[in-house]
């Protein structure tokens, strides 16, 4: 096997893990849980994200304003 295969797969090797890591850096941060609640207007059931907590949104069903209640208030 000549020198400058072996740097190509190392190079490829080495691609891949830093690929891989960054993949999985992106998936983690993604991946963050979802919690519902209901529209206090529409009663339409919401989604939202642990750091929308006290935040003010919007009801994507009646367009009314809603605040994010704490994830003890969610409900699944
Ligand atoms: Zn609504």
């Amino acid at each position: 096997m000549d020198t400058t295969v072996v740097l190509v797969i190392l190079g490829v090797a080495a691609g891949l893990v830093v690929g891989g890591v960054l993949w999985w850096r992106r998936r983690s941060r993604e991946d963050e849980s979802f919690y519902h609640f209901r529209c206090p207007k529409c009663k339409r059931r919401l989604r939202y994200l642990s750091r929308q907590v006290g935040h003010k949104g919007r009801c994507s069903n009646c367009s009314g304003d809603v605040v994010f209640p704490p994830i003890s208030q969610s409900i699944d």
